[in-house]
């Protein structure tokens, strides 16, 4: 009878071995899924232009633009017709989100064709640029579903879900307090992270205290270029924003060499901060 029961206790021992194995597979498994699906990819294109990936969603912010001022860079014409084709790493994008009606930020005319040759897209703008993309779409029927508009006063706000993608619109003046064209900062909530995207806003640290964003926990936020290199930009970023990423943005032309050494002076006062200067260029956050 002894050995029976020594059986029985080894045969026990195993099952307990094998379920603490299968347990902690488990756990390896859930941990690593969950890191994969909560990264967050940027694409930098030009100017204000980025695509923004997790493992299911794609946004693209003021990516759709071909003829800008001439002080600005705008996506090379082999990145323009990927868009348009949507070829990695353009395909399946989810939304397009539109700052502002100005052409280092949004072409209408090359708007209209991406929007027509990508019908699963859906587009974010104020409704000065949602009534420019109109006059140049060939069939609105096509494309107007996919249209979301909005016209707010400065300081409002508006929230709109899109394919499990959240969205705060949040209403600006323009850069040099410019009532036209309306801007819009975007808060954008995507496969449990959080992104910023601030257009051509006033760049006032009052502005941004109004609009509620202290309560955000912010992974990265995307803003002008100069907000480190000044008072009320560096508030702005550590006292509002508070993001663990800072990518920086819409740099002319004739600054690109001198920048990046100015910014290098500043980077240690946040947890991360990086300067956007060539096409193409990745930044994954995890
Ligand atoms: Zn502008």
């Amino acid at each position: 009878m002894f050995w029976k029961k020594k059986i029985a206790r080894s045969a026990m021992i195993l099952v307990y071995i094998l379920m603490i194995w299968s347990i902690s597979n488990a756990c390896e498994r859930t941990i690593k899924l969950n890191i994969e699906e909560t990264f967050v990819e940027v694409i930098f294109l030009a100017n204000e232009g980025v695509l923004i990936s997790t493992h299911k969603k794609k946004v693209l912010i003021d990516a759709l633009f071909d003829n800008p001022n001439p002080n600005y860079a705008a996506p090379p014409e082999d990145m323009l017709e990927r868009m348009v084709a949507g070829r990695a790493p353009f395909d399946d994008v989810d939304l397009v989100l539109v700052t502002h009606n100005h052409p280092d930020h949004f072409g209408a005319s090359f708007a209209a064709r991406f929007m027509e040759s990508n019908p699963n897209a859906v587009i974010m703008a104020a409704d000065d640029a949602t009534s420019a993309l109109k006059e140049n779409v060939k069939e609105w029927e096509r494309v107007q579903n996919r249209v979301f508009s909005f016209d707010l006063k400065p300081g409002a706000t508006a929230e709109r879900t899109v394919k499990g993608i959240a969205v705060r619109i949040f209403r600006t003046l323009h850069s040099g307090d410019l009532e036209s064209p309306h801007n819009l900062m975007y808060l954008i909530k995507m496969s449990g992270r959080t992104v910023f995207h601030e257009g051509d806003s006033d760049g006032k640290l009052a502005t941004f205290k109004d609009l509620g964003l202290e309560k955000e926990e912010i992974d990265l936020a995307l803003v002008h270029f100069w907000f480190p290199l000044h008072p009320e930009g560096e508030r702005i970023i550590l006292d509002v924003l508070k993001p663990d990423n800072v990518g920086l943005i819409h740099l002319p032309k004739r600054l690109m060499s001198d920048a990046p050494s100015k910014i290098d002076m500043v980077k240690s006062n946040y947890k991360d901060l990086f300067l956007f200067l060539k096409t193409g260029e990745k930044k994954t956050i995890r």
